[in-house]
């Protein structure tokens, strides 16, 4: 292709606060229609607005951990616009002293590498409500109760290039809001969405291409393939002599295309003016500092940490680290039994197998952490091999039985009683003279084939490193 891909995101974000933006009404999901509403949220004339303090720390938490400045004289404006779903006629937001500007992630890409992907601004704002339209009478329905939710909206730099850094810069933002505990992350809920914005220029230019925006964007897949798309549609208009017209695009995630939705409106169009209802937000010294500290572990630093101190690698640090449930429960099974490299092996190996086939969250495992360190402590005391831990581990998430008692009910566990297993490596050279002759003359491969006899005979059972040093002295003795 001709043309170099450019790429801006607006990400939206519901901070996880119980309450409203500039009310009390609770902000959770799923309540009937209007349930949670009141004049604010409603936009009764005459009622005054007064913002949440979580809502506040909670913007400023992310703006803190993706390296911005945080403004500390920001406000609240005015965005005028009529929708059903606006009630007051106007959203409450930020324009000119957002709370946080000029920072930026540190993206890592598949191939290892680092991208970094500047931040314009994250400011606060409320949600409006929801309108639906019935499809069989010709009336439509308002339901308030997310109208005041809080929302940030983070603004990226148009930095990435291609289709695949932005949703690596979704992905990395997904995990690092869910860390700082501001937002639920649920996509399919509209928890976490985002807006793309696309040009295309030809390679080596300067100056920026038309944009269009495109909305409705509800999972990382659709974001990587509306852009896919939406870089086709310009660079064939573009082929062809055409301009790109600057607008609003909806992406259709089942017909695989966006339509336009309308002609882009400039920032003039909502006539922003600062919200007389609100004082200016002040943070000094002590409210940043006290944010600042409460900020958990990010995941890059623990990222680090897991390969720094812990000797894991690259990619077994970035799986754990993927999402704060995966991280609790690694480090919980480290405080039980400090064996960093196992617990992450059964992790990436059994655990997450098992919660993705059955559909769960890692902290809802049906081997929760306590049950699998009992399981490893039988395999460090070689009560039972490596192998056989498998199949026990696959009982307990069948059963929800300790490892210990599915080890007694099946009688599984290891023999290393010496006398009962040279008993057994007895029988084996005694029924295989000719191979033990020739294991004598040279052919010490056949070491192999014997062990698997001896397994075998023992179902299983005989400690392994055992039947080898019993082996050895037998043969070689
Ligand atoms: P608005 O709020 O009107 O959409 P902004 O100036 O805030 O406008 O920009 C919105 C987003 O568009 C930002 O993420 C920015 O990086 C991105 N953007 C701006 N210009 C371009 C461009 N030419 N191509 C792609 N993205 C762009
Ligand atoms: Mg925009
Ligand atoms: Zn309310």
């Amino acid at each position: 292709m001709k043309y170099e891909v450019v790429i801006g995101l607006e990400i939206h974000a519901q901070l996880k606060t119980e309450s409203k933006i500039f009310c009390g009404c609770s902000t959770r999901f799923g309540a009937s229609p209007n349930a949670q509403t009141c004049p604010v949220c409603l936009g009764m004339p005459g009622v005054l607005p007064v913002v949440n303090k979580k809502a506040v720390e909670y913007a400023m938490k992310a703006g803190i951990a993706t390296n911005c400045r945080i403004v500390r004289d920001n406000r609240f404006a005015r965005k005028n616009y009529f929708y059903p779903d606006l009630p007051m006629g106007y959203q409450i937001t930020q324009f000119e002293l957002p709370i946080a500007v000029e920072g930026y992630l540190d993206v890592p890409l598949s191939d290892g590498s680092l991208k970094r992907v500047g931040i314009t601004r994250i400011h606060m704002e409320n949600d409006a409500g929801k309108s639906s339209h019935d499809p069989y009478r010709p009336v439509s329905f308002v339901d308030l109760n997310r109208a005041g939710t809080p929302l940030i909206e983070i603004v990226s730099e148009p930095d990435m290039r291609s289709a695949e850094e932005a949703g690596a810069f979704m992905r990395q933002m997904h995990t690092l809001l869910q860390f700082m505990n501001v937002c639920d992350g649920n996509m399919e809920e509209g928890s976490l969405r985002c807006d793309a914005n696309v040009s295309l220029r030809l390679k080596g230019a300067k100056e920026f291409g038309t944009r269009t925006e495109m909305k409705n964007l509800n999972s990382f897949r659709n974001i990587e393939r509306a852009i896919h798309s939406e870089i086709r549609r310009q660079a064939d208009i573009l082929d062809d002599g055409g301009v790109i017209v600057q607008e609003t695009r909806l992406w259709n995630a089942d017909e695989g295309k966006s339509v336009s939705m309308r002609s882009k409106e400039d920032a003039h169009d909502y006539r922003y003016f600062p919200d007389p209802d609100l004082l200016p937000i002040i943070i000094d010294d002590e409210f940043y500092n006290r944010v600042k500290d409460s900020l958990p572990e990010l995941p890059e630093a623990k990222k680090d940490r897991y390969m720094k101190v812990m000797g894991l690698s690259a990619a077994d640090a970035a799986v754990l680290t993927s999402s704060p449930e995966i991280a609790a429960y690694f480090e919980n099974c480290l405080t039980l039994m400090n064996k960093p490299k196992t617990v992450a092996n059964w992790i990436m190996g059994s655990v997450l197998a098992l919660v993705n086939v059955k559909g769960l969250s890692i902290a809802q495992s049906p081997v929760p952490e306590k049950a699998l360190t009992e399981l490893l402590e039988l395999v460090e005391s070689a009560v039972i091999s490596g192998t056989m831990a498998k199949t026990v581990f696959e009982a307990m998430a069948e059963t929800g039985k300790p490892a210990r008692v599915i080890v007694d009910e099946k009688g599984l566990a290891q023999v290393s009683d010496t006398s009962e297993i040279e008993g057994i490596v007895d029988k084996i050279l005694a029924d295989n003279p000719k191979e033990v002759g020739e294991y004598r003359g040279g052919k010490t491969k056949l070491m192999g084939f014997f062990v698997g006899q001896i397994m075998r005979a023992s179902k299983g059972k005989a400690n392994p490193a055992l039947v080898n040093d019993i082996l050895v002295k037998k043969l070689e003795g």
